[in-house]
């Protein structure tokens, strides 16, 4: 279970409301039951229910059982679509690794509404149930020339559907070994001004997923698939 708390041993820990109904509403858990417990910064603890009631409940924090591990620094650049497509998304990231979900608005963008916080949430309950100590950020969307604009050096590989670039592979192949990032763009694509802008920057390689044309959340997870495949982090 994620907790925003520091977790020490012997310390008594606070769990949330929406934790206290789980455990005991759902899993029929009570005090002195085991849990498994991490902050994205203390590692992974053994704990044990200290108290449980209807929407309380509270942990002991025993031994540490996993050192935590640092944030990956890969991440995925995804153009607002569709709210389910955006909760998708967030939830296979976080379970391929992915340190920050940062979403772009391009020209086609059907939306500027992105809820953080929800997709942080979606982030927090993936990273739980797929064992990883770090949950990842969502950052506040923001117009894709601005993101572009404040970049690092950081490899971007961009998916473009147009049978206009070399296989995903390929460019994995070539880039350094370190962080990368993956960019998708919205349902209807890119405008090819922006795929202009995109090549002419040192960091981007635009790069192929195959002769058809993926729906942007199978763009966003497959990438991110052969990414973690070959790259890792
Ligand atoms: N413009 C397209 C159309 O309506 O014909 C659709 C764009 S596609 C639904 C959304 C995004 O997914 C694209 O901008 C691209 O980033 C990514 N994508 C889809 N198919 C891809 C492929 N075969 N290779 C690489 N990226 C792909």
């Amino acid at each position: 279970l994620y907790l925003d708390q520091p977790l020490a041993e012997g310390a008594e820990v606070p769990a949330t409301a929406g934790q206290a109904h789980y455990l005991g509403g759902v899993m029929r858990r009570g005090p002195g039951d085991a849990v498994l417990l991490f902050n994205g910064r203390d590692g992974e603890w053994a704990a044990s229910i200290a108290a449980l009631r209807k929407d309380r409940c509270s942990f002991r924090p025993e031994r540490q059982v996993r050192p935590q591990e640092p944030l990956p620094g890969c991440r995925l650049l995804v153009a607002a679509v569709k709210r389910d497509a955006m909760d998708w998304m967030a939830e296979k990231a976080t379970e391929l690794g992915i340190g920050l979900i940062q979403p772009v608005l391009t020209r086609r963008s059907i939306t500027d509404k992105v809820n953080t916080a929800r997709l942080s949430n979606i982030a927090q309950e993936a990273a739980e149930q797929c064992g990883r100590l770090t949950v990842p950020r969502v950052a506040p969307a923001a117009p894709l020339h601005a993101v572009l604009d404040a970049w690092d050096a950081t490899p971007l590989l961009v998916g473009d559907e147009r049978r206009e670039s070399p296989p995903l592979t390929a460019a994995v192949r070539a880039m350094p070994a370190g962080p990368w990032a993956w960019l998708v763009g919205p349902e209807g694509g890119f405008e090819r001004a922006e795929l202009d802008d995109l090549r002419r920057r040192a960091f981007v390689s635009t790069v192929s997923l195959g002769p058809r044309i993926l729906r942007a959340e199978t763009a966003a997870v497959a990438g991110l698939a052969v990414l973690q495949a070959l790259a890792g982090d």
